[in-house]
């Protein structure tokens, strides 16, 4: 990628900065040349300046940079107020996140993102209906995000009431939505949701799925990616390590 995001100043506080580089083993000397970046819940939120010098390769690297400062304890110092500020006439997020409800599962707080970063859409299972997309439409279209992150979790509730074949209210609709996933996996073994293992590969391919369903569903999303001004990718987090895993 032209501008590497690890040479990005993601904070101000330099001493800090280099202290996690060190830890992360990225060179300082590329650090360094200071380039213009993505100041990731400091101060100021994200400028449309700012957004316009990203990739959206470089967009994910800074996610996966943010959720290695959560994972080791050291986020950026979140100013809100001033970021609510700044961000008040105003936003020009870099990516749209759709995650599940799970309480332990907050994108922004385990990717160190602050007010004005991402859009975020959130509904169990994180599965893409009709108002998602056009929800994720918006957010890349009209308001100019270049990544559409899909993350799954660990010992997802909803992927377990889906391979129960839960019966619940509105709930019932919402699960028929996560089925295709359970029949698709391709698992040896005990293929029950007290099987996290099988739980986890579920919740992978619903991942995998949901990326599938927004490129057949989208041609607006599509078309941009075809472009190159947007990425649709999936990712996995794991509530025991805090890690996101990024797919490809
Ligand atoms: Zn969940």
């Amino acid at each position: 990628m032209a501008s590497s995001p690890e040479s990005a100043p993601l904070r101000n506080d330099h001493s800090e900065r280099r202290s996690f580089l060190k830890i992360a083993g990225i060179s300082t000397a590329t650090a360094a040349l200071g380039l213009p970046g993505w100041r990731l819940a400091y101060a100021a939120a994200l400028t449309k300046e700012k957004r316009e010098k990203l990739t959206p390769d470089d967009i994910i690297a800074l996610m996966k940079k943010g959720n290695e400062r959560f994972r080791l304890g050291k986020e950026s110092p979140h100013d809100y107020l001033a970021q609510q500020k700044a961000s008040a006439k105003g936003q020009y997020p870099a990516a749209i996140i759709l995650s599940c409800v799970d309480s332990r599962a907050p994108a922004e707080t385990i990717m160190d993102l602050g007010i004005g970063d991402t859009f975020n859409a959130r509904v169990a299972g994180n599965i893409a209906n009709d108002d998602i997309l056009g929800s994720m439409e918006f957010a890349c279209k009209v308001a100019g995000a270049k990544v559409v992150l899909v993350m799954g979790h660990t010992a997802c509730g909803a992927i377990k009431g889906a391979i129960d074949n839960v019966q619940l209210g509105n709930l019932t609709g919402l699960l028929a939505k996560i089925r295709p996933a359970v029949e698709a996996t391709d698992y040896q073994g005990d293929r029950s949701a007290k099987n996290y293992g099988f739980v986890d590969a579920v919740a992978r391919t619903n991942v995998q799925l949901t990326v599938i369903d927004i490129h057949r569903r989208s041609p607006v999303l599509a078309d941009l990616e075809t472009s190159g001004a947007l990425k649709i990718a999936g990712a996995m987090y794991n509530l025991e390590t805090g890690g996101v895993d990024f797919f490809s």
